[in-house]
């Protein structure tokens, strides 16, 4: 027999609905945000200055002018080549990457304008199976680098990846070879590269393109690496500094030219464009001397401004 028994039954768990909420809350100061509010920002935080990951429309949003995007290779579409599966098939994970972000891969790659400069851009998307490349993305990245050199305009590329696409294995690796490959011969043409690295640039794209701008600007606080910081404990057993890897701690140690918030992007890719198209590498200032320099081997570096970052007022 029972002591007690419960008369009525008791309170039943409210079904969930499927509400988009207002408001979110900042993994970082844990302070609420108004989504409206954090979008009219730029996706930053206003209280503690925080990136949150973008989808690539946005970038389009804050970079070109008017908006205008003109995408090119946007068909492209992956391959289960290996027929890959570990929790879930390859060729599922695609479709439902595909599904969720209306893109067929992890980069969109177009031309724009940026305050006039007529540049080809490559923006990668985290949200797209970790923005992973496979060997689309190195393919479409490869090709924007062709146009770019084709019409002796700017390139850039915006990484956001967790590294190489281990569903393609060594196909992946050799995107590598491929994209930096093409970048050699965008240097030797003197055709200016500027790499962005936002959260998180890691693996094959750090270990390639990411890191073979003529100038490397990073967002606040992203995080960028080889190896992320967890593995590198586990593997060497001590503990990592402070802010490792992080966008701050990589401008100290060399592998960034600068960290740019995104309201300052736009300004920033200005300022190094007037000074690459004003300059004395420009094309049209030289009266086409410019193939006979690149001819030479010896000659200098097209493009350096290292130094005339650190002149620049400090970054916050
Ligand atoms: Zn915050």
């Amino acid at each position: 027999m029972d002591w007690f028994k419960r008369a009525k039954e008791g309170l039943k768990p409210q079904k969930k609905r499927d509400m988009p909420s207002l408001w979110m809350k900042c993994e970082v100061c844990e302070e609420i945000i108004y989504k409206k509010e954090l979008e009219r920002n730029f996706y930053v935080c206003s209280t503690c200055q925080r990136h949150f990951r973008i989808q690539s429309s946005e970038y389009i949003k804050i970079l070109l002018d008017d908006e205008k995007f003109e995408e090119f290779n946007a068909n492209i579409t992956s391959v289960d080549f290996l027929k890959f599966r570990a929790n879930k098939k390859y060729a599922d994970q695609i479709k439902e990457a595909t599904k969720k972000t209306g893109m067929n891969e992890a980069i969109r790659t177009g031309f724009g304008k940026i305050y006039g400069h007529d540049i080809v851009l490559c923006i990668m998307d985290f949200s797209f199976i970790g923005g992973s490349m496979g060997s689309v993305v190195g393919e479409k990245v490869a090709r924007a680098i062709d146009e770019s050199l084709k019409r002796r305009i700017p390139l850039i590329i915006i990484s956001a990846s967790g590294g190489a696409r281990m569903m393609e294995g060594a196909l992946s690796l050799m995107q590598l070879a491929k994209t930096s490959s093409r970048l050699a011969r965008l240097s030797e043409a003197g055709v200016l590269y500027v790499s962005i690295l936002t959260d998180p640039t890691t693996g094959g794209v750090t270990a390639s393109y990411a890191m073979l701008g003529d100038v490397i600007l990073a967002e606040p606080g992203a995080l960028i690496g080889f190896a992320g910081p967890r593995v590198i404990k586990q593997t060497i057993g001590q503990d990592l500094p402070e802010g490792f890897q992080r966008a701050e701690f990589q401008l100290k140690h060399g592998f960034a030219d600068a960290v740019v918030s995104r309201h300052e992007m736009k300004e920033k890719l200005k300022l190094i464009f007037d000074f690459a198209t004003d300059g004395p590498f420009n094309k049209d200032s030289t009266n086409g001397e410019l193939e006979q320099h690149t001819e030479q081997s010896e000659q200098p570096k097209p493009f350096t401004v290292v130094e005339d970052f650190e002149k620049l007022p400090s970054e916050n």
